[in-house]
């Protein structure tokens, strides 16, 4: 599969895949950086991009990718990611055994290469159940801006007009690129990826195998393996630019002029001082002391703690403070077991090469300098779980022992403005709450806290004195601990991403993610126009009102707008009593005349809401068995005007919006209903919600047993 694995004499140059082709450059320079397997330093490959056709690579994306992005909509680039998600996760183990060269372990793999797809999948299914099968999204509510409807406005969003440009730090090499391609591609934006180069012949083995699945149209996705480093120059105000790395990285490129004054979009995930806080009632015998030891200890060693979530500071109360860190170095001798993630049972693998292990240790002694004191682990090279089993030292891997720290004085700069991008944390003492929140806030912004504490009361004062100093909140305790998805793991369901040193991006976080890719614009006209413009009918625009019943219409037939209108119907004294004696609802407003009277909403006996609605359906509803296959809900119910024993009703219904499912023969429709009494005031509002057949054809077996499902 991926080109590496056809091993030659000759060190072969990681390729890029530009404009539909691989590429690489006829030979590196001998300084080239070349990527190593983390656990023996063995070479893997010369990592260049120099001479690459950048701009035609762009010019690629913005053409062809957004060409053929665009004939889609929203729901079939989400059954492609979920047809992509499927073939990825059958061929995972294909990239295990790359992984396994990063110095991942088995745990690790899972992270990275589940972990991102799993992503696909998430957005693969939000994306069709969250999102209109259409192009265009609508924001938020309709404003009426004329006094007789026939001026509105609304805010739409459409995809940006150029391309992503995704610059991803090493650490998660495929996970990183699919949290945000995903999103990308659902909006409808090609990508251009970017990962670090020491560990991107895992990406390149990733997007080898996303281009050989067939699914993904021309243009949406190419790699750059390599530095690139005059990528920004090529890009505009149609682009946007998401980045993963180091906080002076993420300054360097804000401050290019592209960003800086070319309209460049340009978002930032960057280093962040995660804090976990013990609540002062989880001492030592208490599931959440429990849950609080394990986490730390796993955080601090998946992916050798190389991981922007991890948690860095363990911010406890003071008398608990040894009891903390005798339980995690208990922990450590127990679990730990470092070494070549090939070998069974290694828990614990390397870090991403030796540079990155010499910057980890430089970081830990200017801590230790700086007043820090370590109480477990050391910084000497330590004796390992070899490959073949043996046990020994291991010269070309970056390994390196968990390392816990702690600090007699807990406001120490150091401690909160170092990120050690490795196995290493420190524990903190506190006296009282508010000193735990000063010193979790000292991360400056950052990705994610843990709060530890079954007390809900101490839970709610530190969630809301923390939340505004971090993108994410994890509460742990005896309820959620087994189930939780833990605090490094960000969830594509939600934000990912930091105020602050953090960076203030946020590439996961469902649909806010995917809008992050489109532009918000609002729209004036008409309600034909924004009809037109929307997929979405709008109060105002034209109905037709045929002699077919809409509802014997199947999908292929019914157009918005397509509407029916009952007759009135009265409502007497009598029906209001049979339906309070029938459904037990005998609410005074219903029953007792001078007590609704004395209602200041109404005028004496009225129907109820439910009552109306129910009858509504018995008005519009046509009986006979057709397209319509079922009635899944209704949605935005207001009752406005009260209809009083003896009044009359009529209901309007209009096909509102009409959605096809991509893989299935039938759709949804939402039908606008609206009641309307003799004077033809409005009683009630809302959206009736529908299931229907594509055609007129009956539906399949298949079909008709999960509907009946
Ligand atoms: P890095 O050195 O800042 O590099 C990040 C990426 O930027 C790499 O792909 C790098 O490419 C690229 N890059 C550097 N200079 C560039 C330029 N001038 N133009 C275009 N691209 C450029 O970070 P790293 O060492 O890979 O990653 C570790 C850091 O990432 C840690 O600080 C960690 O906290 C942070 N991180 C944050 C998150 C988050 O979500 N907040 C997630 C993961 C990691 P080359 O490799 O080719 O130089």
């Amino acid at each position: 599969m991926t080109s590496l694995s056809a091993a030659s004499s000759e060190l072969a140059i990681l390729p890029s895949y530009f404009q539909g082709q691989w590429w690489a450059p006829e030979s590196a320079a001998p300084d080239a950086p070349l990527a190593r397997d983390a656990t023996t330093g063995e070479p893997i490959a010369r990592v260049s991009a120099e001479g690459a056709d950048l701009p035609g690579a762009i010019a690629y994306a913005r053409g062809l990718g957004q060409r053929n992005l665009g004939e889609l909509t929203f729901h079939q680039r989400a059954l492609l990611l979920k047809q992509l998600a499927i073939f990825l996760n059958e061929r995972r183990a294909e990239l295990y055994e790359i992984s396994a060269r990063t110095g991942a372990t088995e745990k690790d793999h899972l992270i990275d290469i589940d972990g991102g797809v799993g992503v696909l999948f998430t957005f693969g299914s939000k994306g069709r159940r969250e999102l209109p099968n259409a192009k265009v999204m609508i924001d938020g509510p309709l404003e009426v801006l004329s006094r007789d409807g026939s001026f509105l406005g609304e805010h739409i969003y459409t995809r940006i007009p150029g391309v992503a440009v995704q610059i991803n730090a090493f650490n998660f090499p495929v996970w990183g690129m699919l949290e945000k391609f995903a999103p990308a591609f659902l909006a409808g934006v090609p990508s251009i990826v970017k990962p670090a180069t020491p560990k991107g012949y895992l990406t390149e083995a990733a997007v080898r195998l996303m281009l050989e699945s067939g699914l993904l149209p021309d243009g949406s996705l190419q790699l750059i393996s390599g530095a690139a480093r005059d990528l920004l120059d090529h890009l505009d105000y149609r682009d946007l630019v998401a980045f993963t790395g180091s906080a002076s990285t993420a300054k360097r490129l804000k401050e290019h002029p592209r960003v800086v004054s070319g309209g460049l979009r340009f978002t930032s995930e960057t280093d962040s001082l995660n804090a976990a806080i013990l609540g002062p009632d989880a001492v030592p015998g208490t599931p959440e002391f429990d849950a609080f030891v394990r986490s730390a200890v796993s955080e601090m060693t998946a992916k050798a703690g190389q991981k922007c979530t991890s948690i860095r500071r363990l911010i406890v109360p003071e008398q608990l403070r040894e009891s903390v860190i005798t339980a995690i170095s208990s922990s450590f001798q127990e679990r730990v077991r470092l070494g070549d993630p090939r070998a069974p049972g290694v828990t614990m693998g390397a870090l991403a090469s030796l540079d990155q292990l010499a910057d980890v240790r430089a970081a830990v002694r200017t801590m230790v300098a700086a007043g820090g004191e370590i109480v477990y682990g050391s910084l000497e090279a330590p004796a390992v779980i070899r490959q073949d089993g043996s046990e020994g030292d291991a010269p070309g891997g970056a390994f390196m022992s968990p390392v816990l720290l702690t600090w007699p004085e807990p406001t120490t700069a150091a401690v909160h403005e170092i990120e050690v991008f490795g196995p290493v944390a420190s524990v903190l003492g506190y006296r009282s709450l508010d000193e735990a929140l000063d010193l979790a806030a000292r991360g400056a912004g950052s990705l994610v806290a843990t709060v530890c504490s079954h007390d809900p009361l101490i839970v709610q004062y530190l969630v809301s004195g923390i939340a505004a100093h971090h993108g994410r909140v994890l509460v742990l305790d005896r309820d959620d601990a087994h189930s939780s998805t833990g605090h490094g793991s960000p969830v594509p369901h939600l934000l990912h991403g930091g105020p602050g040193r953090a960076g203030g991006g946020e590439e996961l976080g469902g649909m806010l993610s995917v809008r992050h890719h489109m532009q918000r614009t609002a729209v004036q006209g008409s309600p034909d126009v924004l009809t037109a413009v929307t997929g979405v009918w709008h109060p105002g625009a034209q109905r037709r009102f045929g002699e077919t019943h809409p509802f014997r219409k199947s999908l292929a037939e019914l157009r918005l707008g397509d509407a029916y209108a009952s007759p009135l119907r009265e409502v007497s004294l009598q029906d209001v009593s049979d339906f309070a004696a029938s459904t037990g609802d005998t609410f005074y407003a219903h029953t007792n005349a001078e007590a609704a009277a004395a209602n200041p909403f109404f005028p004496g006996i009225v129907a109820h809401g439910y009552l109306l609605i129910s009858w509504a359906a018995g008005l519009f509803v046509d009986p006979e068995p057709g397209p319509v296959l079922a009635n899944y809900g209704l949605e935005n119910l207001r009752f406005i005007t009260p209809l009083a024993a003896g009044d009359a009703f009529r209901v309007t219904l209009t096909a509102k919006q009409i959605t096809p499912r991509e893989d299935q023969d039938y759709g949804e429709v939402r039908w606008d209903a609206v009641l309307h009494n003799q004077h033809d005031e409005i009683v009630a509002t809302y959206d009736v919600l529908t299931l229907v057949a594509k055609t007129q054809a009956r539906v399949s077996a298949e079909t008709e047993a999960s509907l009946a499902v």
